[in-house]
């Protein structure tokens, strides 16, 4: 059976011109994670756009248990994009999805846990507060996001950006940007968190995490938002020192943020910044998910792992001194898999060891 054979009523799901877009070329095939992993069709950018379609269009019920499964096997990196000659806009498509297939009670209770914690200002407030994030107060921008689960888990991260660039202001008053919400089947919540916070932090807005300024600068528009080290490069930083060890430059590799890659285009910029601080080693596997993709990690924890392991392999056969994250969903799990293995390398983000570069001192003391 075909989806020309069964035409269906529009069952209104996905915005028709995203979902025409497609040319079943699948050029974007070799980009994606899950079909390397599986080399199944179904598992590919192709094979979902196709799974889509007929969801609309009535082939398949929404019941299907095939539907569900890709639905959530997607890692939602958004590699298919670039490498699309007819600029399919999968992330958007991959929204649509989620927003009909995790409606309600459909949407697994992971996800409804979080979205839930982070819907409430006053709690990342106090999540904040507990871990004592970057002085806050201030009242004129540029401002810095301090990001719900980065005020939560990695602190230090916005404290070593505001000493990077005390011009930001970081107040505590500001909420979840939406992006957790967006990616999980709630976009219409998504959308609203991301149009108050830039209603709190009006003028320019400047973000640690690359999935947070991808949808950031998707609901308020590119010239609002800069993930840090656009921000750091367009303002000429110049770091004062390298970062050493044992003696020599440090040895440092990257990890890009997909959405930041994938979603914004920024993978420049932090390779400039580290090569002013250390002796950078290009990855092949840089641009390339490393298994987190949000609540990825969480919900199906074996195949996140299987998509870190070769990055481990690696990191572990360039004796990297430092792993180097642009979001903190990369720095927990490249944490975690770098403390599995038991590897020396350290996992840094690009604000801590730019921090680290603006004190000679403790640089060379590493
Ligand atoms: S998503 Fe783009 S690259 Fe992939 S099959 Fe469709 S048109 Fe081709
Ligand atoms: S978002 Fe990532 S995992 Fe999902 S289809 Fe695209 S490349 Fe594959």
């Amino acid at each position: 059976m075909t989806l020309d054979d069964q035409p269906g009523p529009s069952g209104g799901i996905f915005t028709p011109a995203l979902l025409d877009a497609c040319i079943s070329c699948g050029f974007c095939l070799p980009a994606c994670p899950t079909y390397a992993e599986t080399k199944d069709e179904a598992s590919s950018p192709r094979g979902r756009i196709t799974l889509m379609r007929a969801l609309e269009a009535g082939v398949l019920p929404p019941d299907d248990p095939t539907l569900a499964e890709q639905a959530s096997q997607c890692l939602g990196c958004r590699a298919c994009e670039p490498v699309c000659p007819a600029g399919v806009q999968y992330g958007q498509l991959l929204e649509e999805w989620r927003d009909h297939q995790w409606d309600g009670r459909q949407r697994p209770l992971v996800v409804r846990a979080l979205t839930l914690v982070v819907s409430r200002r006053w709690l990342v407030r106090l999540m904040g507060r507990l871990r004592r994030p970057g002085p806050g107060g201030g009242r004129s921008g540029p401002w810095l996001m301090l990001g719900c689960f980065e005020r939560a888990l990695f602190p230090r991260v916005s404290r070593a950006a505001l000493r990077l660039r005390p011009e930001l202001t970081a107040p505590d008053r500001q909420g979840c940007c939406g992006a957790l919400h967006a990616h999980n089947g709630d976009s219409a919540t998504g959308e609203r968190l991301a149009r108050e916070l830039g209603r709190d932090l009006p003028g320019h807005i400047v973000t640690t995490a690359g999935g947070c300024a991808a949808h950031l600068s998707h609901v308020l528009g590119r010239d609002r938002v800069s993930e840090l080290s656009e921000y750091l490069v367009a303002n000429a930083h110049v770091p004062a020192a390298r970062v050493l060890a044992e003696g020599r430059p440090a040895r440092v590799g990257l990890q890009d943020s997909c959405h930041l890659r994938n979603g914004m285009n920024v993978t420049k910029e932090p390779r400039q910044l580290l090569r002013e601080v250390s002796e950078y080693v290009e990855l092949a596997s840089a641009g390339t998910c490393c298994g987190a993709a949000g609540t990825y990690s969480l919900l199906r924890p074996k195949e996140s792992r299987a998509i870190l392991a070769a990055k481990l392999d690696e990191i572990e056969a360039a004796k990297l001194d430092y792993i180097v994250v642009l979001n903190p969903g990369c720095q927990r799990q490249l944490q975690t898999g770098v403390r599995r293995r038991r590897l020396t390398t350290r996992v840094l983000h690009l604000a801590e060891i730019l921090d680290r570069a603006q004190d000679p001192g403790s640089a060379a003391m590493e």
